[in-house]
């Protein structure tokens, strides 16, 4: 899957045209990531707050040129956030409103009073929201998970640590795994509200994606029986079945966007190189060639997922190509550039910095190179 259709092709251009107004408020977010100035109005980030919405639950999907979008389908989402970190900032994307990652536990989780609840919440006007697995003792190992719900008289009492958290220090509300008894079936997944005294949260300095990650604390914090996710599911498919199913097209999004930090660094070192240089040209042919093929390889995973939520191993390879791509693609720009390009060209020094966060988010690079060992090995094992 290398083009797109008619459809998508709209949808694109819609980004592109409207993601360049990102950019000064994305220079802002990296030079105050703490600064309350973070979100200004723009246009694109206010839609795509109300998008990503299952069809059921959708009030104001996008429409242009008749045609209708809500951004909520893997593919949807992969076109949506390639152009918009490409053209406008992938940073700027990842500190915005909206439900990207609470939402897709919600939608895989939820049943239908707790995903009509969030839905229509984060619908109404901009609400930040967060999902919160990674732990201060290794985000890797999410099975080994410390926070707990313990149960009390009306539900479950909330205690432990989140770290490199979303959107943590600006959300109202989220989503936090937690362990309610032992072994993989005592994880579950919880809405949770940040409003109680007994919940604190705090803005992490990064090098790179600043101003997007927080912490979390928790002690004592009530939550409801009707907040924990996935009680009309089997055992089995309320916790971690259902959390990494969630996961594949999320890393289908951070594949999308590492291809769009690719891309705006690739176009920014085009505009900029000068002319009478000629060798950097065949650096950039390579860098553009690949760069084709790892947004390929990234349409071609969004569509496997939408076809078959349970694909895992295209994802991954997905995600893991886009973050090296990311890094590749934005010190390559820098060489080419020379000596105190860093310093000459800010934007592109941040999406440097920028890149690295790539290779974290949804699952280091070990972790999607575990996840596509696993499906060579199984397909090999069912040839024999
Ligand atoms: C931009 C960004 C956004 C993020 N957003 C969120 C969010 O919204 N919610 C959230 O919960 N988390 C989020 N994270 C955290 C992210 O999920 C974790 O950083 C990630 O899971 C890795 O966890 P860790 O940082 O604790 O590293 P560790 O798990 O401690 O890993 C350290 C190193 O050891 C390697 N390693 C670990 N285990 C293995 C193994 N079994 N085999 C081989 N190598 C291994 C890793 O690949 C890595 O190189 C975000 C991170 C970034 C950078």
């Amino acid at each position: 899957m290398t083009r797109l259709d008619q459809r998508l092709r709209v949808l694109r251009q819609y980004v592109r045209d409207e993601a360049p107004a990102l950019r000064t408020a994305a220079q802002e977010l990296d030079t105050h990531p703490d600064g309350s100035t973070l979100y200004p109005k723009v246009p694109l980030l206010d839609r795509l707050a109300t998008l990503q919405v299952p069809r059921r639950y959708a009030r104001n999907p996008l429409v242009i040129e008749g045609h209708e979008f809500l951004v909520a389908s893997a593919l949807e989402r992969v076109v949506f956030h390639e152009e918009a970190a490409a053209h406008g900032d992938a940073a700027l994307l990842l500190s915005a409103p909206g439900s990207l990652t609470a939402g897709m536990l919600v939608a895989a989780l939820g049943d239908d009073e707790q995903q009509r609840g969030f839905f229509e919440r984060v619908q109404e006007r901009p609400t930040w929201t967060f999902l919160a697995m990674t732990e201060p003792h290794g985000g890797s190992d999410a099975a080994n998970l410390r926070t707990t719900l313990t149960p009390c008289d009306d539900g479950y009492l909330l205690n432990g640590t989140k770290r490199f958290i979303g959107n943590a220090h600006r959300s109202p509300l989220g989503v936090v795994t937690a362990r309610t008894g032992a072994g993989p079936l005592g994880i579950r997944c919880a809405l949770v509200e940040t409003s109680h005294p007994g919940c604190g949260s705090g803005p992490i300095a990064t090098l790179g994606m600043r101003g997007v990650l927080g912490t979390l604390d928790f002690h004592d914090v009530p939550v409801p029986d009707a907040h924990l996710l996935g009680r009309h599911l089997s055992p089995t498919r309320r916790g971690m079945w259902g959390w990494l199913h969630a996961f594949n097209p999320l890393r289908c999004v951070a594949a999308a966007l590492g291809v769009g930090i690719a891309r705006a660094a690739y176009d920014y070192t085009k505009q900029h190189l000068p002319r009478r240089r000629a060798t950097p040209g065949r650096h950039l042919d390579a860098l553009g060639a690949r760069i084709r093929g790892v947004q390929a390889l990234t349409r071609s995973a969004a569509a496997a997922v939408d076809a078959d939520p349970a694909n895992a191993h295209l994802p991954a390879a997905a995600k893991n190509a886009a973050a090296c791509l990311a890094v590749e693609a934005t010190s390559t720009a820098l060489r080419l550039l020379g000596p105190g390009a860093r310093l000459e060209h800010p934007l592109l020094d941040k999406w440097a910095r920028d890149a690295h966060g790539i290779e974290y988010m949804e699952g280091t690079s070990h972790v999607q190179e575990q996840s596509v060992f696993n499906a060579l090995a199984r397909a090999d094992a069912a040839h024999r």
